[in-house]
């Protein structure tokens, strides 16, 4: 059995381009559509098991790109608009399509969060606050919330599959030392690296340098740079990055639609 990730986005809040910058990372992206990026989230398909992790304000076109027409629960990193505000979107698949609440795993502290935004749709979603480092089965996997640094309260997950695993924190400055020692010398570590050049929130994200070294430090196997801003503190191109970094057989930048082949 092969279980599936996909990247559904790979960008940071703005999205590349964003509207209002002419950076040289937004030209690129408005000149080829390949180097654009929507905002962060990722899916998981073991064939039985379709989870999906976060729901960026991108996330309808996302779906229709990856030709993903299930869903059978989501689970939030964190209450962050980039990452919950497409949350509106299942209103529909659920009232007029599958008939069947959404399980909604999410942070304790924003249930009333998720209250006061969506007063409408608390027969839509079933709400379940995520624990830390409980293990939420479904067959042959299981997500593992494991604490991240953040502004708010955050989280990223550990995938466990029967073949390779995965650790999955797109938001996130670092990591606590109890939550690398539990991924240390995983499979694939998929990390912010929102900024290029300095980093302007150093509490709540990372660099792509910082998320190389990160990678190093957990002795992943492979480190997958993601939450892109490409034009934050100091704008960079896709292929400018893919130039610097093409030496380094451990460490990739993610794509929208890259899919990590989880096999045994
Ligand atoms: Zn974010
Ligand atoms: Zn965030």
């Amino acid at each position: 059995m092969t279980v599936n990730f996909t990247i559904l986005g790979s960008a940071a809040g703005t999205g590349v381009p964003s509207f209002f910058c002419d950076c040289s990372g937004c030209r690129e992206a408005r000149k080829d559509s390949h180097y654009t990026r929507t905002r962060t989230g990722a899916f998981l398909d073991s064939g039985d098991e379709k989870i999906l992790i976060d729901a960026p304000p991108d996330i309808r076109q996302q779906l229709i790109r990856e030709d993903i027409n299930h869903i059978d629960r989501i689970f939030l990193t964190h209450w962050h608009a980039d990452h919950y505000s497409g949350l509106g979107e299942f209103e529909y698949y659920v009232r007029l399509f599958t008939g069947e609440v959404l399980p909604l795993y999410l942070p304790a502290d924003a249930i009333t969060d998720f209250i006061s935004t969506f007063p409408d749709l608390e027969d839509v979603f079933h709400l379940i606050p995520w624990e830390y480092k409980q293990k939420y089965s479904f067959d042959d996997i299981a997500l593992i919330p494991l604490p991240a640094n953040h502004s708010v309260e955050t989280v990223g997950f550990v995938v466990q599959t029967p073949g390779q695993n995965l650790a999955y924190f797109p938001d996130t400055a670092g990591l606590p030392k109890e939550t690398k020692q539990q991924i240390e010398g995983i499979d694939y570590l998929i990390c912010d690296a929102t900024f290029y050049g300095e980093n302007w929130y150093p509490h709540s994200h990372m660099s792509v340098e910082q998320a190389i070294q990160l990678g190093r430090e957990v002795k992943a196997n492979k480190t997958i740079l993601t939450h892109l801003s490409i034009h934050y503190s100091q704008p960079v191109t896709t292929r400018q990055l893919e130039e610097e970094l093409k030496d380094d057989k451990d460490v990739m930048i993610a794509y929208d639609g890259l899919q990590i082949k989880l096999s045994p």
